[in-house]
């Protein structure tokens, strides 16, 4: 079969949480589901992963022939799972320093650890992942919660506050089938895809700014056909519960925004642990 032939799938893990493949080649993207309540969060009390979810989730996704896990930054609900996942699947783990340290505390192999900088491309099978310096939203009270690095390895059960930020990426994912941005954190920097397309984004809404504005920098900007939000549902909420939507993440208000650029984009909501076949089909629609 040739390259053009290949599908691209994509698995919703709820969160910024994908799962990415070809068939040759899996990309785990910020999987979390360890899912804490709200009250052991906001009241700082340890955080032990749960090794039988990332199990579970391995199996679910079909994520045995998966080379890495990627983290787009380092808070809790994108990187405190990553590293069980790349121990499970024997996969790399790929992110900033924080996230790396994270992988030293979960005891990972050293050379199973592929720290990346702004501007970076690495490849993987057929896929070029390229890591574009990002913003991360001003979530909680406007502010950025747990800023800073995780400068040394952070060995769990600990806080959420210890997860903290490292570096915001967005991740452009390269393949013959077509382009994919996951934009995992709802903030941005004016001008941070100049001269980048892409065919779908993968767009963190929760935490966001200016609806409007957002969707200028990103989707838009990026003349993509197919925005596929994610980071909207309660993540405080067990991933086996009905999901609920975040109320912060305004949900409602985010579709009628999108709704009004509905000549440049198509808008489509997954379920989560459905797995979609989103290229070569939303490439020149
Ligand atoms: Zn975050």
């Amino acid at each position: 079969m040739g390259q053009q032939d290949k599908t691209i799938n994509l698995t919703w893990m709820g969160t910024a949480g994908v799962f990415i493949s070809d068939g040759d080649t899996g990309i785990l993207i910020d999987p979390y589901v360890s899912r804490f309540g709200i009250f052991k969060i906001f009241l700082g009390l340890n955080l032990q992963p749960n090794k039988e979810a990332v199990k579970m989730w391995t199996k679910r996704l079909g994520a045995n022939k998966t080379q890495a896990i990627v983290v787009s930054h380092s808070h809790f609900d994108h990187c405190l799972d990553a590293s069980y996942f790349a121990l499970e699947t024997d996969a790399l783990l790929i992110g900033s320093e924080s996230t790396l340290n994270v992988g030293r505390g979960a005891s990972m192999a050293e050379e199973r650890l592929k720290a990346v900088t702004c501007g970076q491309t690495i490849t993987l099978g057929e896929f070029k992942l390229k890591f574009i310096e990002s913003r991360h939203g001003p979530a909680f009270l406007g502010r950025v919660p747990y800023p800073g690095i995780i400068d040394k390895p952070l060995a769990p059960p600990r806080p959420a506050r210890d997860y903290k930020l490292g570096k915001t990426f967005s991740i452009l994912i390269s393949h013959p089938a077509g382009t994919i941005v996951h934009h995992g954190s709802a903030g941005y920097m004016p001008g941070m895809y100049d001269g980048v397309t892409a065919d779908i984004v993968l767009l963190g809404i929760a935490g966001r700014g200016d609806t409007e504005a957002y969707l200028k920098n990103v989707p838009l900007a990026l003349g993509t056909k197919l925005l596929i939000p994610i980071h909207f549902d309660n993540f405080f909420i067990p991933l086996e519960k009905k999901m609920k939507i975040l109320p912060t993440a305004h949900f409602k208000e985010f579709l009628t925004a999108a709704d009004r650029h509905r000549a440049s984009f198509a808008l489509k909501i997954l379920s989560i642990g459905e797995k979609a076949a989103i290229l070569p089909a939303w490439k020149n629609e």
